[in-house]
């Protein structure tokens, strides 16, 4: 039976980058069960950089979008992976959304990001055009990424310090004799067998069904997992913007907002929406919603403009109410060399290089 130090259950952009830092320092094999890597979560998102503005004090999400975020620049400057710090303006409406973009920018500071500044009128006119607003802010750390290029970049960080990606490869279950992990595969319907001494799961929306099958691990340690669609229209032909524009936070998502990929393409989204099973379908149902969120904050909006475009689904742990990153070592569920990531939703991509860190930190504490 082969044996590795570490194996990481999926190839998104957080179990590259586990991979690609643990390898500096262990012999690593991430595995994807398609044929390709991030096909899910990771190339179904917004690309943006976020800042570490809405989330609640002291939580994962706030300490690792914010380190992630600096780690992230660096990372895409010294790898040459396409990213942009174009900044993103948040916008009220009116009154009772201007408290609340007062509370967003005192939360920002408590998560220690300091660069938010209060647009004047004449400002905003400038960084938000044509844009129906009481009040703006300006993010100026906002950015975006070409996060296919950035999970190569992991990949071939990875490859560099002799680490290994393994394709067509599912992971089937586990079992735990105490000190390793023996790990059942299956690649091109053919079984197989590998030892390791850790086992992280970043197996994204599947993080679950995969905790599910090791044997060792008492099922009250696994969440449970909604499935909340979120979908995306892109914008043909052209438009005044050259910034972000995010209206104010809604329950579940951050309202539909307007984002810019590299190519200066307009795209409108995510929406929210619970759904019983993984279907990344989009669905021209949901366009008056759209057309009626965006219209708030951009009256000229052309709605023949609007294409439907892709879905991409968040692995939430609960129907309601803020939640935050669920990154389990033994200290919870008492398995030595089991690291299990769940409910790795936005801000995941911006957050990806500090999870990897403080997953590492934690592998090296118990070695
Ligand atoms: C609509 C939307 C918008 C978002 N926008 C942003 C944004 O703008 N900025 C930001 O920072 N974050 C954003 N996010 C969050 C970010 O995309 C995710 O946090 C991140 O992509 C999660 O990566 P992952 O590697 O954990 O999961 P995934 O990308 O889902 O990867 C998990 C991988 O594991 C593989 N796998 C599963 N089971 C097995 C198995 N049994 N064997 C082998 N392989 C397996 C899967 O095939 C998959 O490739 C957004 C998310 C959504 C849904």
């Amino acid at each position: 039976m082969e044996q590795v130090d570490t194996l990481v259950v999926g190839a998104g952009v957080v179990g590259l980058a586990i991979a690609a830092i643990l390898s500096e320092q262990q012999d690593t094999i991430v595995i994807e069960q398609h044929a390709q890597f991030g096909e899910h979560t990771s190339s179904r998102n917004s690309e943006v950089i976020h800042a570490g503005i809405y989330y609640p004090d002291n939580s994962l999400k706030a300490q690792l979008c914010v380190t992630g975020k600096a780690l992230l620049y660096t990372h895409c400057e010294r790898y040459h992976v396409p990213a942009q710090k174009i900044g993103k303006v948040l916008i009220a409406t009116n009154e009772s959304e201007n408290e609340k973009l007062h509370a967003l920018v005192a939360q920002a500071s408590n998560n220690g990001v300091t660069d938010l500044q209060f647009l004047s009128t004449a400002e905003l006119r400038t960084k938000a055009p044509e844009i129906n607003a009481a009040a703006g802010v300006w993010s100026p750390s906002t950015g975006i990424v070409d996060s296919h290029q950035l999970m190569l970049s992991y990949l071939n960080k990875l490859s560099q310090h002799g680490g290994h990606y393994v394709n067509n490869t599912q992971f089937i279950k586990a079992h735990f004799d105490g000190e390793h992990f023996i790990v059942t595969l299956k690649c091109d319907e053919e079984v197989f067998y590998l030892k390791c001494k850790t086992l992280i799961n970043a197996a994204g929306l599947f993080a679950q069904a995969c905790a599910s099958n090791i044997d060792a691990l008492a099922k009250h340690h696994i969440p449970p997992l909604h499935y909340c669609k979120g979908q995306y229209f892109s914008y043909q032909g052209k438009h005044p913007f050259k910034h972000l524009i995010y209206p104010m936070p809604e329950q579940h998502g951050l309202g539909i907002h307007a984002t810019l990929d590299l190519a200066g393409q307009l795209k409108f989204g995510p929406d929210t929406e619970f759904i019983d099973q993984l279907d990344y379908t989009p669905s021209e149902h949901a366009k008056p919603h759209f057309v009626e969120a965006i219209k708030r904050y951009w009256p000229k909006l052309d709605s023949t403009r609007l294409q439907l475009s892709y879905c991409g689904i968040r692995p939430k742990l609960q129907l309601q109410g803020a939640q935050d990153f669920v990154i389990q070592d033994h200290h919870q569920h008492g398995i030595k060399g089991l690291i299990n990531l769940f409910g790795i939703e936005s801000p995941g991509l911006t957050a990806s290089l500090a999870i990897a860190h403080k997953v590492a930190k934690q592998v090296y504490a118990t070695q």
